[in-house]
């Protein structure tokens, strides 16, 4: 696992699955971990980490409720939950299901984990107004609407520092997934909805993949809109943005084309 320091007050862990990020972000004596990595080494080691760096973990918070970014209690097993309104929903409407996702995972990868997954007590989530603030020690992060990916999500705007965590968007690894509740035209608006932040930006933390500096991360954001675009009107025929083209990137565009055409 990769841990890049992007300023005094925020830390980025990658896991080694999936490239999955972590984001620790801290203001005075209060830190709060957004997502989480996907390996139980990872996260075991997680605490230490965020010790290290003076980091005092007080709370986790989830850009969308996707297995694989909702591991951080085994990290901070009494830490209370954020997460946004449209995530409270989704993990109310389909209780259980992180938690089943988890397991097939670890079936099929051989991963063995201390204990079941628990996302706590429903009085320890606490359901976050989306467009909203957060506050943290003396300050306070931006909490944008990101939906299309799944029905749920939000970014993370920490304004002292310029960083954009922005959940599974603007992946430099990963094309535009729409996942089974998600949507083409919701995660186009969300992408305009992120474009004004992330020409502030200095660094934007993807959920899968690299940090990005906020041009690298604009120039995706344009190749992403420019595939969804035509996703939208060509179908099976859109071209892949260039550096994304693998098998298991074809994989998802398959699967992409088939929930366009159902939802129209
Ligand atoms: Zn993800």
């Amino acid at each position: 696992m990769k841990a890049v320091g992007l300023h005094p007050d925020v830390v980025v862990v990658t896991s080694r699955f999936w490239q999955t990020t972590c984001t620790l972000v801290r203001s005075g004596e209060e830190a709060f971990c957004i997502d989480s990595p996907v390996l139980p080494d990872e996260l075991e080691i997680l605490p230490s980490i965020a010790e290290q760096a003076r980091f005092r973990v007080v709370g986790l918070l989830l850009t969308h409720a996707d297995f694989d970014h909702v591991l951080g209690r085994y990290a901070f097993p009494d830490a209370p939950l954020g997460v946004p309104e449209s995530t409270a929903a989704r993990l109310r409407n389909e209780p259980g299901a992180a938690q089943r996702e988890l397991r097939a995972f670890d079936d099929e990868h051989y991963v063995e984990r201390p204990g079941p997954l628990s996302l706590g007590r429903p009085e320890t989530t606490q359901a976050l107004p989306v467009p909203g603030h957060c506050g943290i020690g003396e300050r306070e992060l931006e909490l944008h609407p990101a939906d299309g990916h799944t029905e749920d999500g939000m970014a993370v705007w920490i304004p002292w520092a310029r960083v954009l965590v922005c959940g599974d968007y603007l992946s430099p690894v990963e094309i535009p997934w729409i996942s089974e509740h998600g949507s083409a035209t919701a995660y186009l608006a969300t992408l305009r909805r992120l474009a004004p932040l992330v020409e502030q930006a200095d660094h934007v933390v993807p959920g899968h993949g690299a940090v990005l500096d906020g041009t690298r991360a604009a120039a995706i954001l344009g190749e992403d809109v420019a595939y969804l675009e035509a996703l939208l009107e060509r179908g099976a025929d859109a071209p892949l943005p260039l550096a994304r083209r693998s098998g298991a990137q074809r994989r998802i565009h398959a699967e992409n084309v088939g929930r366009v055409a159902a939802a129209v």
